[in-house]
């Protein structure tokens, strides 16, 4: 690793909005959502909305097809 190189790395590129894996809404950034890694699969990280936390709604993993609480 090289120190001292021009960085032209965008943060934007690299950070996909996040969005509620059990109802679909793009999750902002102060929400009060809850990502992790499948349990099943760890393929891929699931999202939740506070909403979807607090009604219990469940999520499906879009990789495996897991379901959880
Ligand atoms: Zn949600
Ligand atoms: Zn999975």
């Amino acid at each position: 690793m090289s120190v001292g190189q021009p960085s032209q790395i965008s943060l934007y590129d690299t950070v996909e909005t996040p969005v509620c894996t059990s109802c679909g809404r793009i999750i902002h950034p102060g929400d009060r959502a809850t990502s992790f890694v499948c349990p099943n699969c760890g393929k891929i990280v699931i999202w939740r909305c506070a909403r979807c936390r607090s009604l219990g709604v469940k999520y499906k993993c879009p990789v495996c097809g897991f379901e959880g609480p």
